[in-house]
């Protein structure tokens, strides 16, 4: 029997299909889960995979392929062989890839402090802070709400900017950074961003790093947290941001993030900075100012257990082996179960950790509730958008890497279950 769009149907056709709606949540209510799809965490088998790299580093074996005692203190940059191997695999030259601490949001939060308390590298006026009016900063939107909270905290103004499936749209972000110099900065997740999986076009990265910006020291925090997340055979390098930035005339506008989080152990990986030669010795000045340096015994022990970029690759392809069935298990549920009901579209993401789920406007809070009534925990509507405000009230971002197999199964029929009651529910009203 092929499926009726509910938006079609009349109304003796919703209520009877609402009858069924609540007998069948009734029934999921009633079957005792606790299941979680809130947070993108790596699964224990994933992080399992990483289990050597604990032991590569021992009590008489420490010193780097270079000879450095990572035991002690020193070295700012980071070792420079997994600079380097990193360094290949996003498309950096090593000399303008730092290898830091353990997370790169960390990173993100100093880059953007510094800005506002210092001032940038490339204007040597006061930090973003003395300036007459309050920095402001572009958010596409749906994000990741570690971002927002990052930038709100150092007193940012967030400026939602909808993301298509190219990147963020590109005629709203030239309009508002053309009109207003308090526009400082600006996130971008351009590789299997989250939630959406989107990977930003190459002519919205060109224009990013070149279209004219009132505010003479416009930043973009790229954080390519997912760059080399891939969960099938297409292997699509990271784009040169850095390289294109410099052919545009802007060499300092993008400070580049990544981190190793959820390819060994989330929490204790590495984290890495690359930017502009001017921007690589800024971040170092102040960088300098609140580190003697970075964990290199944890830096040396993941280059030991990757050896090189390939040892990452091939790494990344048995992450995949275990997360992709996943994937597929979440878009095989809504396809059957949500498709061609005209109440809900969602995102088929190539990469990354998160699943996109549009729902009828106006009911995503109502169908998180259901969910968590029936125990099953989602993450709560509106995460994905600045202050906690989703304006249409649609989104839900599903994350099925850390359960098991048949509890994400278990997980998404339920949802499946609540987001049709919750649709029913809202056209009967
Ligand atoms: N950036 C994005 C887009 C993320 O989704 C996450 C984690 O979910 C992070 C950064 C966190 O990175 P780290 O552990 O390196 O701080």
């Amino acid at each position: 029997m092929s499926a009726s769009r509910y938006p079609d149907l009349d109304r003796t056709a919703l209520a009877a299909a609402l009858e069924d709606a609540r007998a069948g949540y009734a029934a999921l209510a009633e079957s005792g889960l606790a299941l979680d799809l809130t947070r993108g965490k790596p699964a224990p088998a994933q992080l399992d995979l990483a289990g050597p790299l604990l032991t590569a580093v021992t009590a008489d074996d420490y010193r780097s392929p270079g000879g450095v005692d990572v035991r002690n203190y020193g070295g700012l940059e980071g070792l420079p062989e997994l600079r380097a191997v990193f360094g290949e695999l996003l498309g950096i030259p090593a000399e303008q890839l730092l290898a830091q601490g353990n997370s790169s949001l960390v990173l993100m939060h100093a880059a953007l402090g510094f800005s506002v308390l210092h001032g940038t590298a490339d204007d040597g006026s006061s930090g973003w802070i003395r300036q007459p009016q309050a920095p402001k900063m572009l958010c596409p939107v749906p994000g990741y709400d570690r971002h927002y909270t990052v930038a709100e905290s150092l007193g940012f103004e967030l400026i939602p900017v909808p993301l298509t499936d190219e990147g963020p749209d590109m005629a709203v972000v030239r309009q508002l950074v053309a009109a207003d110099s308090s526009i400082k900065a600006m996130w971008a997740v351009p590789m299997y961003s989250n939630p959406t999986g989107i990977t930003y076009s190459e002519p919205v990265v060109r224009e990013l790093v070149s279209m004219t910006t009132a505010a003479p020291d416009f930043k973009i925090l790229w954080d390519n947290a997912y760059a080399l997340h891939h969960l099938g055979p297409d292997e699509p390098a990271p784009l040169d941001v850095l390289g294109l930035a410099e052919a545009s005339g802007n060499p300092d506008r993008v400070h580049v993030f990544a981190s190793t989080s959820k390819i060994t152990h989330a929490g204790a990986g590495v984290a890495f900075y690359a930017s502009s030669p001017a921007n690589i010795r800024w971040y170092l000045h102040h960088a300098g100012q609140m580190s003697i340096g970075p964990d290199k015994i944890n830096q040396l022990r993941h280059l030991r257990f990757f050896q090189d970029a390939e040892g990452v690759r091939a790494h990344m392809r048995r992450h995949a082996e275990i997360i992709a069935p996943k994937f597929q298990a979440v878009l095989r549920t809504l396809d059957q179960g949500l498709g061609g009901l005209g109440i809900a579209r969602w995102t088929r993401p190539a990469g990354g950790y998160f699943i996109s789920l549009d729902v009828l406007p106006g009911t995503a809070d109502r169908v998180i509730k259901l969910a968590a009534e029936a125990g099953i925990a989602l993450t709560p509507a509106g995460a994905a958008f600045p202050h906690g405000l989703d304006p249409r009230d649609e989104n839900i971002r599903i994350a099925p890497t850390l359960p098991e197999p048949q509890d994400v199964q278990k997980a998404v029929d339920g949802l499946v279950v609540c987001v049709r009651l919750a649709a029913l529910e809202k056209l009967l009203a």
